[in-house]
């Protein structure tokens, strides 16, 4: 098994080169990288969605911001990503009453279902054409899944979400599978193509003032009342930090905040998209468009993308290892779920790190009074990302006490350093998986 930070950061490379997203945008020129020393209010560190989302809320509130990103705009999580925006939290609520009580447990799961709101609403305001399409399909493989999706069920519509339930041949009705005993649809959570949006919250954020610069990764930030952030050629003193930099943090700058970087775990998971498919199959295969997740602890994730290629996610790897043969493991799981697609080739395969917390919650914290930071969201951050942006906005303007509905959660350490706190989660999650195909 192959672990360590160099390992992480060259599968990550690696694994970004053949992305369907990659190559179905213009990207701009980069952005040149940090040459000089600057002064802002705000330094954010990764330009994925949550550090976009907190850049251009800051700077749509009057504050001077520089954004500092390792690689690309979007090169991370962000612009990679199944586009699932969905509503809740990949730990479900159960970190959320155990540790806050119902009040604030609520008070977060509507934060969860405004965040989708919040990532349309930008849309429309910055005109990013990210192919949005409203809809969701939670589907159940074995008769042993299905009290969980009902009980999903029964959860979704005790917070005022309709929903669809069918179970049996019933299921057909949306989704062409042999594989599913039951499925609820809602139309809150959607899916949308994920780098077109992370571009688009960059433009908006420049447009709003934000200074941004690409190939400037962070190595050191002196903490204080003024922090000053270190990249190879610059630095920028501000009186905030805002940690946004998800995996790779600890990759690009271990001396950042080591204290947190115990708490999430990098896990691997994988993608891959067929050449456009005739319109016709893709609503017969999913009448309705939506995109589909099973409630497997290992799960499978999938959507047509707005030229009607199937996107197939799922399987997940415990070390930095990228699994040997992985178009053809796709190929073959996709062709499970849709037997009218056990002809059809692999046209691009990519996959990416997600930041999974010890019990899945996101963790939002501060560091004193003025380093703030985003971690954790667990393969569920598409939409929450950006509630997280908007929430440490807030913080930093005094404005609410929003973000610390999050802050308050507590997090444990992933056991081990950084050599074996991974083989410790892989025996961990061998177990989850080993349910999935027994019950
Ligand atoms: C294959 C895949 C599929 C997924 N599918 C879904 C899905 O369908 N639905 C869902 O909700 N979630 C999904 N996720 C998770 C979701 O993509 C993430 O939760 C989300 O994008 C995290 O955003 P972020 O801004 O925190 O991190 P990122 O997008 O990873 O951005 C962090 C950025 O920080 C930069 N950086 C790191 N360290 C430094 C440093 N020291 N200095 C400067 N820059 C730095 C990195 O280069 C990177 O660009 C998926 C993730 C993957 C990998």
């Amino acid at each position: 098994m192959m672990f360590g930070a160099a390992n992480l950061l060259r599968s990550d490379t690696q694994l970004n080169q053949r992305s369907y997203y990659e190559a179905s945008v213009q990207r701009p020129p980069p952005q040149a990288p940090l040459q000089e020393a600057l002064q802002a209010d705000v330094v954010v560190i990764g330009a994925g969605f949550a550090g976009l989302s907190a850049a251009l809320d800051l700077a749509q509130k009057g504050l001077d911001v520089v954004v500092l990103e390792a690689d690309r705009v979007g090169s991370g999580a962000s612009g990679r990503n199944g586009g699932q925006a969905i509503v809740g939290f990949a730990s479900g609520q159960g970190p959320f009453e155990a540790q806050l009580g119902a009040g604030d447990a609520q008070r977060a799961w509507d934060l969860s279902v405004q965040a989708v709101d919040l990532l349309q609403e930008r849309m429309r305001e910055h005109q990013i054409d990210g192919d949005w399409v409203s809809g969701y399909l939670y589907v159940a493989d074995g008769s042993k899944k299905v009290p969980a999706l009902r009980a999903e069920a029964e959860f979704l519509q005790s917070q005022g979400i309709a929903v669809d339930w069918a179970e049996g041949d019933d299921v057909q009705r949306h989704i062409r599978s042999p594989r599913y005993r039951a499925s609820v649809r809602e139309s809150r959570s959607g899916h949308l193509h994920p780098l077109k949006y992370a571009l688009g919250l960059a433009r908006a954020a420049q447009a709003a003032g934000v200074r941004l610069f690409e190939g400037s990764a962070v190595t050191a930030l002196d903490r204080g009342a003024v922090v000053c952030a270190h990249t190879a050629q610059g630095q920028v003193r501000a009186r905030f930090a805002v940690l946004a930099g998800n995996c790779l943090l600890p990759v690009h700058g271990p001396a950042v905040a080591p204290e947190i970087a115990p708490r999430i775990m990098p896990v691997g998971t994988y993608m891959v998209a067929t050449p456009p498919l005739e319109p016709d199959l893709c609503e017969r295969l999913i009448p309705s468009n939506a995109a589909v997740c099973d409630n497997n602890f290992v799960l499978d994730y999938f959507r047509f993308s707005a030229d009607h290629r199937m996107l197939f996610g799922g399987r997940v790897s415990y070390t930095t290892m990228t699994p040997p043969g992985l178009s053809a493991l796709m190929q073959r799981r996709m062709a499970q779920v849709f037997p009218d697609l056990a002809d059809v080739p692999v046209a691009f395969t990519w996959g990416g790190f997600v930041d999974i917390s010890m019990n899945r919650a996101p963790d939002f914290g501060r560091l004193g009074s003025n380093v703030y930071y985003l971690q954790g969201f667990s393969g569920h951050g598409v939409a929450l990302t950006g509630m997280a942006g908007r929430l440490v906005a807030e913080a930093i303007t005094a404005q609410d006490g929003r973000f610390d509905v999050f802050a308050r959660l507590k997090h444990h350490r992933f056991p081990g350093g950084p050599l074996l706190r991974t083989p410790t989660l892989a025996l961990g999650m061998l177990w989850h998986r080993m349910r999935d195909v027994l019950f």
